[in-house]
Order: C-alpha cells, then sequence, then structure tokens
C-alpha cells in the first residue's frame, strides 16, 4: 500500500506544487503530422462537409458500439436537440438536475419542460426509484452517465419501458464506458456523444447520436441538414448541425486510441485513489463491478462538515497550488437563473448536497503518473491542515 507523501499546503506559505500550472484538461489530438495530411486532403478535395469522413466516422463509430444507427452531428447539445424534436417531444421530460447545463436546455429548445429527478448518493446518477412518481406526467425520460459512470441503465430502461417512454442518455461523457461488457450507446431510444475538447474523444467539436431504431436515425440524419431531403420542400424545421469533414478527420484519429486511452486513465484513477488513500470525508463516484468508466474527469465529493473545509476553500488552496479544479456540477440545473421558475415539485435533497461536495480536479489521457501522485499529496496536505487552511483563507477575505 502506497502512503501518502502529504505536502504543506501552498496556502501555509510553501511554494506551489505546480508553479507552472496543472489545467483540468489537456486534449490531445493523436498523430498531428498524420491528422494534418488527412486534412489537407479534405481542403484539397473541396468536399468540405456531406463526404466520406464523416460516413467513414459513421461505420467506425457503428462497428465500435455495436448499434445500426450513427449520425454524426456538430455537437452533442444540437444532436439531443434534434432527437427531442424527433421524438416529439412537447410535455416534460424527466430528468437529473445533477448534470451539465446543456442537458436541459436541448429539452427546452425542443419545446419540452425539464422535471428534475434526484440522483443516487453513490455514483451521481439518475434515481428512478427515488423519484418515480414524478415519472407520471412525463413524455420522455432523459439520463446522464455522469463524469463516464454508467447510469443504472437496466433500471430506467425498464421503468420508462414500463411506463410506455422513450429514454434519451446524455451520453456526452461516455464513449468508451461500458455496462458489464456492453458498450454505452445502445441503450434506451437514443444515446448522444460529445467530442467537444474537454471529452476523452474529440472532434474539437461535434457529437454523435447513436440509436437501435431507423426511423429515429432518418429524422435526426435530415433534421441535422435544416429538414432539408434534397428538394428544399423541408418537412420540418431542422438545424444546420451537420459535423464538417474536417471535424470527423479528428475524430477518427481519437477513435484509434481510445481504449488504450480509457485503460491509461483506470490506471491514473487508481493510482491517484491509492496514493490519497482513505480520507475520512472523500468520496468518489462508484463505478460498478464491471462497468467500465471513461473517467472524463476525476470528481471527488468532499464532506464539508467532516473535512473541516467547504468545496470553494478546497478549491482555493488548490488555486494556491496552481492546480485548476471546477464543480462539476454547481450549481445544479434547478438552481440555475435559466431554470428558476421551474420550481421541483418536490426536494432534491441528494442533488444539493452532491452539488455541494463536488470538486473534479485534472485529467487527461497522457497526464504522468508523478502528476497524479502529486496531486494525490497536494490533496491529502489540504486537508490534514483543514483547520489552518481555513483560518488563513478567512484571514484573506
Ligand atoms: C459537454 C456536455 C454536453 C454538451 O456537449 P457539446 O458537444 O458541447 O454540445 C452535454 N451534456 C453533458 C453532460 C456534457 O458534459
Amino acid at each position: 500500500m502506497i502512503v501518502s507523501q502529504s505536502r504543506w499546503p501552498a496556502v501555509l506559505g510553501a511554494s506551489p506544487a505546480f508553479p507552472a500550472g496543472l489545467p483540468l484538461v489537456r486534449p490531445q489530438i493523436p498523430d498531428v503530422p498524420a491528422v494534418t495530411r488527412r486534412l489537407a486532403e479534405v481542403l484539397e478535395s473541396g468536399q468540405l462537409t456531406n463526404g466520406r469522413r464523416v460516413a467513414e466516422l459513421e461505420e467506425r463509430v457503428a462497428d465500435l458500439l455495436g448499434v445500426a444507427h450513427i449520425v454524426a452531428v456538430s455537437s452533442c447539445t444540437a444532436g439531443l436537440m434534434l432527437v427531442y424534436q424527433a421524438l416529439g417531444v412537447r410535455g416534460s421530460v424527466f430528468m437529473p438536475s445533477f448534470t451539465f447545463a446543456a442537458s436541459a436546455h436541448a429539452v427546452v429548445w425542443a419545446g419540452g419542460t425539464p422535471v428534475f429527478g434526484d440522483v443516487r448518493r453513490d455514483d451521481a446518477t439518475l434515481d428512478v426509484d427515488a423519484t418515480s412518481d414524478r415519472l407520471a406526467t412525463a413524455s420522455a425520460v432523459s439520463a446522464t452517465h455522469i463524469y463516464g459512470t454508467p447510469a443504472h441503465v437496466q433500471d430506467i430502461d425498464t421503468v420508462a419501458e414500463q411506463a410506455g417512454l422513450p429514454v434519451v442518455y446524455d451520453a456526452a461523457h461516455a464513449l468508451g464506458s461500458h455496462v458489464q461488457g456492453r458498450p454505452v450507446g445502445g441503450f434506451g431510444t437514443a444515446e448522444v456523444f460529445s467530442l467537444s475538447p474537454t471529452k476523452v474523444t474529440t472532434a474539437c467539436e461535434g457529437g454523435l447520436v447513436v440509436t437501435h431504431d431507423p426511423g429515429l436515425a432518418k429524422a435526426v440524419r435530415l433534421g441535422r441538414n435544416y429538414g432539408n431531403s434534397g428538394d428544399y420542400d423541408c418537412t420540418f424545421p431542422g438545424l444546420n448541425a451537420r459535423m464538417s469533414e474536417l471535424h470527423a478527420v479528428v475524430a477518427l484519429a481519437g477513435l484509434e486510441v481510445l481504449a488504450e486511452r480509457i485503460a491509461g486513465r483506470a490506471e491514473l484513477v487508481a493510482a491517484f485513489r491509492a496514493r490519497l488513500g482513505n480520507v475520512v470525508g472523500v468520496a468518489f463516484p462508484v463505478v460498478a463491478d464491471g462497468d467500465i468508466s471513461t473517467y472524463k474527469d476525476l470528481t471527488m465529493f468532499l464532506d464539508p462538515e467532516v473535512v473541516g473545509l467547504t468545496t470553494g476553500e478546497v478549491q482555493a488552496a488548490l488555486t494556491a497550488e496552481g492546480v485548476d479544479s471546477r464543480r462539476y456540477f454547481f450549481p445544479p440545473i434547478h438552481r440555475q437563473r435559466a431554470y428558476a421558475h421551474l420550481r421541483p415539485s418536490s426536494p432534491l435533497p441528494v442533488t444539493d448536497v452532491l452539488a455541494q461536495q463536488t470538486l473534479t480536479v485534472p485529467l487527461w489521457s497522457s497526464m504522468t503518473t508523478a502528476d497524479v501522485l502529486r496531486l494525490a499529496d497536494v490533496v491529502h496536505g489540504i486537508v490534514r491542515e483543514a483547520p489552518r487552511v481555513r483560518e488563513v483563507l478567512e484571514q484573506r477575505r
């Protein structure tokens, strides 16, 4: 068992652990010279969109996930909007508040209304058991594979099926996650991945809609192209949500290294946790035995009563070390100004607690083990010296 080499915190006068700074993520395109050549080919071909690279990406992802229909789009948000539009979602969509705002924005843009349910304490994914009464009036269900941790897809799909509702997974974090050997992408009515720069696989910007339903795939395909099937007699008001050929080239390169990256990230997270050891008041989202997370994020839940520091105070102490961090996801959607008018019909106690406790620290695929171990030492030192850290931070106010 490796024991943490607790560091004296920078906020108490030590020199910063990462003087050059430790960013939250560092997107890396594999084999840039090869990608650049393929980008040049696209530029020289004159076929910048609706071409063979996007088609190739869709085929590759279909093989990878074992799902028949993949529609590449310009972003996950646009993909979600098109899915909700295609499903004809008009009323409420039962979904977590503890997720990124775009999960809810897409519902609103498509003409629906989010109805927020609570999340599970252990892994922060949608808790259908605790809130299934709120499903009664919904017209669809949505859940997020948050941080890459798969949602409880069996429970969610079963409950939704009994209620006769479609399920849309916000799979933005989860390209490469698995549930008991089955790739995320094949669950529910549709799953939508993001390929934005903070995700494990990036197209610079982009998204992927994945579904077993040929009719839904057709509608999304049409929808990403204004709803124009080619005769300019649009059948519905679509978007321009196409992925360009250039973006598809970048995404294809990322797919080549996806499995390797996910294995590497799991090792880095394991190294961080082993080094940190069991610190009371610090918990991690639970990934079920047999499931695989992309670990899109290295997120901790810090109980302020036990740790003796608020999440904001730990964040301030990390900033002094040169360490970037984010409170993913605070405030939860139901407490954001854009959604203030949608008061939840009943409280969301777990969401409110986790939103106070959550702190995401740096992790990227090519991060070194040495940096991860040092980061663990930094966190350990801040927590160990909590009373002094709080005192110093209070004096600064
Ligand atoms: C990043 C993210 C999105 C949005 O993805 P885009 O591709 O940027 O539109 C949606 N949901 C979640 C949970 C995300 O983290």
